[in-house]
C-alpha cells in the first residue's frame, strides 16, 4: 500500500504507541482517584499538557484534553459565542472554506440568532486581511479563521489576522489542526486566544484532541460533569491517548525538519503530474502546507481517478467529506470559483516523510496511465 492520504489520518508513530501502553496495560488507574495508583495516571496526564503546552509556546494550564478537533472546535466556538453573547456581540466571523466542524458549530449559531459573515478565501484560498478589518462590525465579539485548509493547504496569514482581532478587541480562534505538524506556532507571541488541535493528524490516535485557552480569556464550559479538566471538560481522561498526544506533540517539534524533504517530494510530484497535462493545481503555490498537492485534470471526475488508483493500493482522496458512501462536491473547490462540474474532479494527494521518491514515482506512472485511458 501506498500511504498519501495524511490529511485524513496518519499512522500512530512508534513513540506514541510506546508512550500510550502502560495506560493501556498496567497503568489503567482512574486519574481522578486519590491513592497512588491514580495519581501515577494523573501524572501522565499532566505530564502530556505539559508537552503539549511547550510545543506550542503555552502554559500548562491554557491546554485542556478534548476527543480532538471536532470538539475543540465546537468548544471554542460555541463556548466563546456563549460570553459574547452576554455582551451583546451577536455577530461572528469565519470563512468560506472552514472545515465543517466550524461551519457547522456556526449554523448552529445561526439558530441561537447569531449573525455570521463567512469571509471569501478568493481564488488562491487566502484570506485577505483587509477583508476581515472591513467586516468588523461594532456588535463582532468572535473571529474564527482555520491556520491551514485540510484540502487544499493554503495557510492563512494568521499572525495579521490575530493582530486586527486584537486591535478591535475581538476573541480570536483558529483551527489549527493541519497546521501543527509543519508550522511552527509560539503562542507567547502569536495573537490568538483559542487555537484547536487533533491527535490523529499528527501520529497519535484518534478521539483525541487539545484546545488551548489564552490565560483570563473566558469561554463557557462545554460538557457538565465531574471536576475533570477543571470542571471545564468534564468526563474520565483517555489517559492513554493523551499520553500518545504529548509525545506526538513533542516530536512534531523536531519533525518540521522533515518537511523539506516533504516538500521536496510533493514537488516532484507536482512537476509530474504537470507533465502529464491537461491539469490545474488548487490553491496558492507558495503559501501552502508543504504535503498537499491538490489537483484536478479537465473532464476527469476525482472520484474516479481516487478509486482507480485505489486498484494499485494507492490511497488519495477526492478532499471533501463522504457521507453514506456517496464524495459530496467540495465546498472548498467551489470557493475557489469553480463550478460544480470542475469541484469534482479535485483529487487530493497529502504525503508524508515516510514516502519516498520511488512510492511518488509510481504513482505518477498509475496516475499517467489511468488519465491517458
Ligand atoms: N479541522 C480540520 C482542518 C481538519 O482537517 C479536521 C479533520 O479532518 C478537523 C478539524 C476535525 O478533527 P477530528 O477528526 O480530530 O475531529
Amino acid at each position: 500500500m501506498i500511504y498519501a492520504d495524511n490529511a485524513a489520518t496518519t499512522k500512530i508513530s512508534s513513540n506514541v504507541l510506546n508512550a500510550m501502553l502502560p495506560a493501556l496495560t498496567e497503568e489503567y488507574g482512574n486519574p481522578s482517584a486519590i491513592y497512588d495508583f491514580g495519581g501515577r495516571a494523573k501524572r501522565m496526564i499532566e505530564l502530556a499538557r505539559g508537552r503539549v503546552a511547550g510545543a506550542i509556546g503555552a502554559r500548562s494550564r491554557e491546554i485542556y484534553f478534548t476527543s480532538g478537533g471536532t470538539e475543540s472546535i465546537n468548544w471554542a466556538i460555541k463556548g466563546a459565542a456563549s460570553t459574547c453573547r452576554m455582551k451583546n456581540k451577536n455577530h461572528i466571523i469565519a470563512t468560506t472554506i472552514e472545515h465543517n466542524a466550524t461551519i457547522n458549530s456556526l449554523e448552529f449559531l445561526q439558530r441561537q440568532r447569531f449573525d455570521v459573515t463567512f469571509l471569501d478565501a478568493g481564488d488562491n484560498g487566502i484570506i485577505d486581511p483587509a477583508k476581515l478589518r472591513e467586516a468588523i462590525r461594532s456588535d463582532t465579539g468572535l473571529v474564527s479563521i482555520m491556520y491551514a485548509n485540510n484540502e487544499i493547504g493554503t495557510i492563512q496569514p494568521i499572525f495579521e489576522l490575530g493582530e486586527i482581532c486584537r486591535e478591535f478587541d475581538l476573541l480570536f480562534h483558529t483551527d489549527a489542526v493541519q497546521a501543527v505538524c509543519e508550522i511552527e506556532i509560539d503562542l507567547g507571541k502569536l495573537p490568538v486566544d483559542l487555537l484547536s488541535i487533533s491527535g490523529h493528524k499528527i501520529h497519535a490516535a484518534k478521539g483525541v484532541g487539545a484546545l488551548y485557552i489564552r490565560d483570563g480569556v473566558e469561554i463557557d464550559k462545554f460538557i457538565d460533569g465531574g471536576n475533570q479538566e477543571r470542571g471545564y471538560r468534564a468526563g474520565t481522561e483517555n489517559t492513554a491517548a493523551i499520553a500518545g498526544l504529548g509525545v506526538a506533540m513533542q516530536d512534531v517539534v523536531e519533525g518540521r525538519q522533515n518537511k523539506i524533504y516533504v516538500k521536496k517530494i510533493r514537488d516532484r510530484f507536482l512537476e509530474g503530474v504537470l507533465r502529464i497535462g491537461n491539469v490545474r493545481i488548487h490553491g496558492d503555490k507558495e503559501q501552502r502546507l508543504a504535503n498537499n498537492a491538490n489537483i484536478g485534470f479537465d473532464g476527469i471526475d476525482g472520484e474516479f481517478v481516487v478509486l482507480a488508483l485505489n486498484r494499485y493500493g494507492i490511497c488519495c482522496s477526492t478532499g471533501a467529506a463522504c457521507s453514506a458512501g456517496a464524495v459530496e462536491t467540495s465546498r472548498i473547490i467551489k470557493s475557489l470559483g469553480y463550478n460544480s462540474k470542475k469541484a469534482k474532479e479535485a483529487i487530493r494527494f497529502s504525503f508524508s516523510e515516510e514516502n519516498t521518491i520511488d512510492e511518488i514515482d509510481y504513482i505518477l506512472e498509475k496516475l499517467k496511465e489511468i488519465i491517458k485511458k
